[in-house]
């Protein structure tokens, strides 16, 4: 049990590396150079050297094809490279491929390249570099339609995930690849996941698991008569056994696999047969054949750079020296063993062998040389434990910085939502503010447009009640007042009187004149009712030349007219109920061709008349006025009757004269004016005016023509 721990390691490594590299990739349609590249790929897998030979041959012909042969070629070169221990020359040629595949946009071709790339850093010992690879090939494949390829890729992946110790992920990855292979339909994907498979669950100590899928890789193994292929099984058989101490069974099956590898001249396999026989030999305390076996695997292993295998094999010589107590050569083999592992740089390795030599020399009796290994492999010890705080310490680094920036970034989007929400925020505060203006603008253009209808229309409503203010106390034939405005009007000129604002002096009085057209109804009859209204419009037309402006002409009733002289003097009035006779009759209006005149018979008495100490109210007045105008109707029309005052008024009273104005008169109590208006052709007076003169105080006749 020497050599327990380093056998194990370089059997997986070397399995590794063959199952890394074998999916092959089942081609439709293949072209000649594609169906030989893909023969080669097999073959190059155990007989790497013969393949290169080959491929080399192929070149010219490969380089000039399209991208996925050029792609194809230079990767199996580059893994022929890689077996045969120049990896420089693998990694230039696998960059290549990855160059090729990201300028062409070309994810097969990329995916091989990183893979290739993985495999080659793997074998550099650059295993986070490898891993990472092997991770971003996984991802590039998924994005192809190539299915043997996605497989090798997920195994890739799954692989790397074990070497990192990390079973969990890569189980799940193996299994995967193999529910992938088995959607193929093809053999080989199958076969390399199986294969894969089982070296993880045996990494595992899952052994029961791992022998479950022995059979089924066998058989696959078997049926394509690959001896290749098969050997590759009987290896993994060999590693299970060893693990689960069959000793025979492996012993066997590692003697089967060396008899398959050497049919088909692969020398890799070879080398890694003869080695693990020599592990099994040296565990049976089988020196002669350890040191046979070991002998014969250095041999194969010269000249390919496979210093782990040549380590292995000299210190298994070595330990089967000192187990035949041949103790220098023993130290000998042991030293150059050592040598090729520190050259390897496989210092884990270095250290778990030192311990086995310290052991065997204190076997032997040689504490001396116990005692220096043992402070070699302390050093190694030391230095790998540094190396792994480093690592550590490294890592935490790593992780604290992520997890620094991952705060950092977390707390800048925690600043950037605030600012967000703050802009938003003043954005809406801004919009509010503009809606709120536009309202204010909106509400204030609407209460001016209502503010200027309004004063429109309580303008209008002024002229209008204006207008109807007019209409109500205006006649709207002649235009002159109407009866109701004078009623109002002499209402508030009684009340101004009564403060003592009436007209002043003796001589100065206001007057009342009511006329009336005389045979109004010949005109209506003769000439129509429109003849009618036009001398009326004429009348009232006359008033307004005769009379002035300040005094109130008014359409009294039908063809009556009242007229109000506010002041005129007392010696006036009959006079100007001349000028009303005369102005009127003198004018002739031409209606249709008929010529039109009309005399007016008028009643008047100065206004206010004073009978006693009071004065007459209007409407008294103008009720004694229109008992005038009856006088001068009755008395031959076409003339005026004015009550200038009253006559011995004690004897009578004004109801008594109001009764009967003209025998009032007659009795001498009213002195009444007459005045006559033109009468060109007159006939004999009417007996009423005779009665004039036999008056008592006879009445002043004045002419209208005087
Ligand atoms: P007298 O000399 O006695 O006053 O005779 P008269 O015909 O003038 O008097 P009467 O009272 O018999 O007739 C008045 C007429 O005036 C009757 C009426 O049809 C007419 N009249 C009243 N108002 C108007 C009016 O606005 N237009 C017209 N065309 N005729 C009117
Ligand atoms: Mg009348
Ligand atoms: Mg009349």
């Amino acid at each position: 049990m020497l050599a327990g721990s380093k056998d194990m390691s370089l059997i997986r490594i070397s399995i590794a590396l063959v199952l890394l590299c074998c999916v092959p990739r089942a081609g439709l349609c293949q072209s000649p150079l594609d169906a030989q590249l893909a023969e080669l790929r097999e073959s190059a897998r155990y007989v790497p050297e013969k393949a290169q030979v080959t491929l080399l041959q192929l070149e010219a012909q490969a380089r000039a094809a399209g991208v996925p042969t050029r792609a194809e070629f230079i990767s199996q070169l580059a893994l022929t490279y890689m077996r045969i221990g120049q990896r420089d020359k693998a990694l230039l040629l696998a960059n290549e491929v990855v160059a090729l595949g990201k300028q062409q946009h070309d994810n097969v071709a990329l995916t091989k390249g990183l893979l290739v790339q993985s495999y080659v850093r793997y074998g550099m010992a650059d295993l986070k570099t490898s891993h990472q690879l092997a991770a971003e090939a996984e991802k590039v494949a998924n994005s192809t339609t190539d299915l043997p390829l996605r497989v090798q890729a997920t195994m890739s992946a799954g692989q790397a995930f074990a070497e990192d110790g990390n079973f969990p992920p890569a189980l799940k990855k193996m299994q995967e690849a193999v529910a992938l292979a088995r959607t193929t339909n093809a053999p080989l994907p199958l076969l390399s996941a199986l294969s894969a498979l089982i070296d993880l669950y045996d990494q595992m100590k899952q052994y029961d698991k791992g022998f479950e899928n022995l059979d089924e890789t066998w058989a696959l193994a078997s049926a394509l008569k690959s001896p290749g292929r098969m050997a590759s099984a009987k290896i993994t058989e060999y590693s299970l056994s060893i693990d689960t101490n069959q000793p025979v069974r492996a012993l066997k099956a590692q003697q089967e696999a060396l008899v398959l590898a050497r049919q088909i001249g692969a020398t890799n396999l070879i080398s890694l047969c003869l080695v693990n026989l020599s592990d099994s030999y040296l565990k049976a305390h089988d020196y002669p054949n350890t040191i046979r076996y070991a002998d014969q695997a250095l041999a194969a292993a010269r000249g390919r750079n496979d210093l782990d295998t040549e380590a292995t094999a000299y210190i298994n010589i070595g330990q089967a020296y000192m187990g035949m107590g041949r103790l220098a050569d023993g130290k000998r083999s042991m030293e150059a063993g050592m040598a090729q592992y520190e050259k390897s740089g496989n210092k884990p390795e270095l250290q778990s062998v030192l311990m086995e030599y310290g052991q065997a020399l204190e076997h032997a009796g040689d504490i001396g040389g116990a005692l220096a290994i043992y402070h070699r492999e302390r050093t190694i010890s030391n230095e790998l434990f540094e190396k792994q705080r480093q690592k550590a310490v490294w890592e935490l680094q790593e992780k604290y910085e992520a997890d620094k920036q991952l705060r950092q970034i977390l707390l800048l989007s925690r600043e950037n939502q605030v600012k967000t929400a703050e802009i938003d925020n003043r954005r809406l505060q801004q919009r509010v503010w503009w809606l709120l203006a536009v309202v204010f603008a909106l509400a204030a253009v609407i209460v001016g447009l209502l503010y200027r209808k309004v004063r429109h229309a309580n303008a209008q409503l002024e002229v209008k009640n204006l207008e109807l203010k007019a209409q109500s106390s205006r006649d709207p034939l002649t235009a002159l007042y109407n009866r109701r405005h004078f009623q109002e009007f002499m209402r508030a000129h009684t009340e101004l009187e009564q403060r003592g604002s009436g007209p002043t002096g003796e001589d100065i009085v206001g007057a009342l004149f009511l006329l009336d057209v005389d045979h109004f109804k010949h005109v209506n009859d003769g000439y129509g009712h429109a003849a009618g209204d036009a001398v009326l419009k004429m009348i009232a037309e006359n008033l307004r030349e005769i009379l002035r402006e300040t005094d109130m002409i008014v359409r009294w009733g039908g063809e009556e007219f009242l007229a109000f002289l506010p002041a005129i003097p007392r010696s006036g009035v009959d006079d100007i109920a001349r000028r009303i006779l005369a102005g009127i009759s003198s004018h002739v209006i031409d209606y249709q061709g008929n010529k039109i005149s009309v005399n007016v018979s008028v009643g008047f008495a100065p206004y206010p008349l004073i009978p006693a100490q009071h004065p007459l109210p209007w409407e008294r007045a103008v009720n004694l006025v229109d008992m005038a105008l009856y006088l001068a109707k009755a008395h031959g029309r076409n003339r005026a009757y004015g009550v200038r005052g009253f006559i011995n008024f004690e004897k009578t009273s004004m109801e008594a004269i109001e009764q009967d104005l003209e025998r009032a008169w007659r009795a001498g109590f009213v002195d009444l004016a007459i005045v006559l208006g033109n009468q060109p052709e007159q006939p004999a007076p009417t007996e009423p005016v005779s009665s004039v003169a036999s008056c008592p105080s006879a009445p002043l006749i004045v002419p209208a023509s005087t």
